[in-house]
């Protein structure tokens, strides 16, 4: 017979696939790491079950105890596969940006979700950080993972997706391309890869115009599960060699040609990484591999930027791109389905 014991043992171990459409004029091999592959459809499932595993062995977290996190969804997706596994609670918070959809996938996985409002300072006692601290404290057998700041975070891609990145590319990556949100994704895989290539493979940031990153003030940005307001520790602000700030309309936009012309229905922050890739692409030559990580899938993202309605009313369509079909909801010609 042939199956795997659990779902946990799917986690990582994902596909490299090249992009073809988006590329044309770049002379640069273009491949992209393709995180929805994982058993919870994206890279949070590394993090997640290396950061459970860790606090097992080290006493923190015990049997039957409660998992309090703060995230935008994907970790919390992956948190509540290992967690029901192994049999402990989840209580996720999130900020009120995030879509619906993605709160409804966490407490279709057994999670209880606590939504907090996405305008208020890190400090305020309605924030999301610090809603999930006084959870923590009143909740009895309660640990907090903390993916900003636990090392297993960055550890867990040291230990797969550098390895398999190197691995996949026969030593041949030459840049990697990467989102940076709590940080762990960048300097994780950036570190193996700087490591095993004794410096030579360039590791960019990608990053929402507005956040810490790429020297903004943490102004809103509409890209989930990128960007931050502070510098979270799990980030090491050595590792990469350039940050590239990309815009939420050239973001969303590609994230919709994804779909429509590499067949990759991918989420908003994957539209916002292959934007810097190619950036960094166009000055490259014919030898370069660069390799841009997509943490996750567009199914989250369905009613917002894969609605021509969403995009038009925040002014990302381009000038009489999707009009008809606008005009058609509007006028409830489709039921008005967004
Ligand atoms: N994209 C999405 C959709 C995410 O949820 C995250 C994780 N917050 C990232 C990118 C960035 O990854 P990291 O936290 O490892 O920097």
């Amino acid at each position: 017979m042939q199956f795997h014991d659990s779902m946990i043992s799917l986690v990582g171990n994902t596909p490299l696939v090249k992009l073809n459409s988006v590329t044309e004029g770049i002379q640069a091999t273009v491949l992209a790491k393709v995180e929805y592959f994982n058993p919870g459809g994206s890279v949070k499932d590394r993090i997640a079950l290396r950061m459970i595993e860790a606090a097992e062995r080290s006493g923190e977290l015990k049997p039957g105890g409660t998992i309090v996190e703060p995230t935008s969804g994907n970790t919390g997706v992956g948190l509540a596969l290992v967690a029901q596994r192994k049999g402990y609670h989840c209580i996720f918070v999130c900020p009120d940006k995030v879509s619906t959809d993605k709160i409804n996938v966490l407490r279709a996985y057994g999670a209880e979700v606590v939504v907090c409002p996405t305008a208020v300072d890190p400090e305020h006692p309605d924030s999301y950080y610090n809603v999930s601290d006084r959870l923590v404290h009143e909740t009895p057998n309660a640990w907090k993972p903390d993916q900003y700041s636990n090392p297993n975070n960055p550890l867990s891609h040291y230990e797969s997706t550098g390895p398999e990145l190197w691995q996949q590319t026969d030593g041949r990556i030459t840049h990697f391309v990467t989102g940076v949100g709590t940080g762990g994704t960048i300097s994780g895989t950036g570190r193996y890869l700087k490591d095993v290539s004794e410096g030579r493979v360039q590791v960019v940031g990608a990053d929402p115009e507005g956040s810490v990153y790429s020297g903004g003030s943490g102004r809103p940005y509409l890209v989930e599960g990128v960007g931050e307001d502070f510098w979270p520790s799990a980030y090491d602000r050595d590792i990469a060699d350039e940050i590239v700030a990309v815009s939420d309309k050239d973001s969303f936009q590609m994230t919709r040609r994804l779909a429509r012309e590499e067949g990759l229905l991918v989420g908003g922050s994957c539209g916002m990484a292959v934007v810097a890739a190619l950036r960094v692409a166009e000055r490259l030559g014919p030898d370069d591999v660069v390799v841009v990580l997509l943490p996750d899938s567009g199914r989250g993202y369905l009613s917002k930027i894969f609605s021509d309605v969403w995009m038009s009313s925040h002014g990302f369509l381009d000038e009489g791109e999707g009009e008809a079909r606008v005009a058609d909801v509007l006028a409830h010609k489709d039921g008005g389905m967004p």
